[in-house]
């Protein structure tokens, strides 16, 4: 029986294996694309996404083929200096294209040793007390202890386990294509967004341009073909700027949904499967990025046999929310680029208030995902925050997260004991040394996904709270 099998090889499905794989796991990844493919999608990585990959090594190799952006706050248009108070070792996003992310990552989980098979669709499934079995569109099926739907907005998982699929419908439709263009639209295009702000044109490399078009009307039927889109930009911008050579065509709504559960029994819901919502602010790919860190070594955990009981539900008690708050982000995005005069004066409102101290960091650590902090019942606010990269010991933080285990960062003489197995000790004796200049240093406990699961000075408290994530 495999471990786990996850269906779907976007930025989701890779990024879970290769932290399953980490741990050991065995891991099947059913794609239905045969080979991978442009994908008029993701255009880059913010802040907490960075840090992640700094986190398992993978920072260098993405740098390779993306440019740093730290320019402007990521909120509709409205221009909210870059804030210089975000609180992380890495205070920019990386501009890189959605197929170079899941080339990048899909590398990484097969160097790990996950299986990927392409050209295999999964039609459905069942699950009993020991495990699941899915079912393949030749009739085949395969049998795993977990699986993970990572398989996209229309996820046949969700689907499989009657999970509802619940949230706003669109009441206006965006065209995105990824062409190549024959005329220069600067002109055209500079008009019509001092009164259209959902139209733009942003070229990026190879020659190819990003159209984004706003729709006619409202639609839930398939993806648009490129012969529709072109009509659509003459319509609407008197010209197609010679269009050509499309890359991919698609078209998205100001709607969102969000799962109404994320596990049932053996089963996990994450990425786009989970939750969806307009692309506004770009938040979307690094969700489920941020979903599968998350989720990677609890099933990791449950597959070795040490999980406690509440650790695989603590995936969705974490993560639904965070969706949630994105839901919320998208909303007003969406309301901020209405075309009326009073949205335009809320905006320049908004532009103002943008400029006081703290507005820009807290707007830009929602999208960022620097803000968030899961609930782990402790009235300490270090507690479920991720912990930014720091110095220790003239070395770093995230340098010793690469294997994804727990790691104490040890500032007070404290042992992890019994739980070297999973867990690292980390001596910060800087702040040892220097716990008579100011107030005493306190032990953190990190989670392998890098956020503080307790922080204290007490062996004893230590333990409790090894045992609550670690196992006992
Ligand atoms: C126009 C646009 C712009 C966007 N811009 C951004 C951005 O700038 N930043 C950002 O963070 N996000 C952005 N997003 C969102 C981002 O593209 C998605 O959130 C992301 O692709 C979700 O990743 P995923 O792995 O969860 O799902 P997907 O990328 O949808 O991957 C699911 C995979 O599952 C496969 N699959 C589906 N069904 C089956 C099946 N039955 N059997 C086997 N395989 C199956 C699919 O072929 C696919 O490869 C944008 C989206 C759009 C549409």
């Amino acid at each position: 029986m495999i471990d786990v099998l996850i269906v779907g090889a976007g930025p989701t499905g890779t990024m879970l294996a290769a932290e399953l794989q980490l741990h050991g796991v065995e891991v099947v990844v059913l794609e239905k694309r045969a080979s991978a493919t442009w994908r008029a999608g993701g255009l880059g990585l913010h802040v907490r996404s960075v840090e992640i990959l700094d986190q398992r090594g993978l920072l260098d190799r993405f740098e390779a083929e993306a440019t740093r952006f730290s320019v402007g706050g990521p909120l509709a248009a409205i221009p909210l200096p870059w804030p210089d108070d975000l609180e992380t070792a890495h205070p920019y996003g990386l501009a890189i294209r959605q197929e170079k992310i899941e080339r990048l990552l899909t590398d990484r989980a097969l160097e790990l040793g996950a299986d990927l098979r392409r050209g295999v669709e999964v039609t459905g499934l069942d699950q009993d007390d020991d495990g699941v079995t899915v079912t393949l569109a030749d009739g085949s099926s395969l049998r795993a202890r977990y699986v993970v739907g990572a398989d996209g907005g229309r996820s046949v998982v969700r689907a499989a386990v009657g999970v509802g699929f619940r949230g706003e419908p669109s009441t206006a439709d965006t065209y995105l294509a990824d062409v190549e263009l024959t005329e220069d639209p600067t002109a055209v295009v500079a008009e019509l967004r001092k009164t259209h702000l959902r139209f733009g044109v942003a070229p990026f490399e190879g020659g190819v341009s990003r159209v984004i078009l706003p729709a006619a009307t409202v639609s839930d039927g398939p993806q648009p073909t490129f012969e529709e889109f072109r009509d659509r930009l003459r319509e609407f911008a008197g010209t197609d700027f010679g269009a050509h050579s499309p890359r991919g065509v698609s078209r998205f709504g100001t709607g969102d949904r969000l799962a109404d559960a994320y596990r049932v029994g053996r089963v996990f819901l994450a990425g786009d499967a989970a939750h969806v919502h307009p692309p506004t602010g770009g938040q979307g790919l690094n969700l489920g990025l941020q979903d599968a860190v998350n989720l990677g070594w609890k099933l990791a955990a449950a597959v070795a046999g040490w999980a406690p009981e509440h650790l695989l539900d603590s995936y969705e008690a974490e993560r639904r929310p965070v969706a949630e708050g994105v839901v919320v982000s998208c909303r007003a995005m969406v309301a901020l680029l209405r075309e009326d005069p009073q949205t335009a004066a809320l905006r320049t409102l908004l532009t103002e208030v943008g400029q006081l101290p703290g507005v820009s960091a807290h707007l830009t650590g929602r999208i960022a995902a620097t803000g968030v902090r899961y609930d782990l019942g402790s009235d300490d606010d270090r507690v479920g925050r991720r912990l930014p990269d720091v110095e220790v010991d003239s070395d770093r933080l995230y340098a010793h997260l690469h294997e994804g285990r727990g790691l104490l960062l040890d500032r007070t003489g404290l042992s992890v004991g019994a739980w070297s197995d999973r867990v690292d000790r980390l001596p910060d004796r800087s702040s040892m040394q220097h716990a008579d200049r100011g107030s005493a240093p306190e032990s953190l406990l990190l989670r392998p996904d890098g956020h503080v699961a307790w922080a204290g000075d007490d062996q004893r408290e230590l333990e409790e709270h090894l045992a609550r994530w670690f196992g006992a």
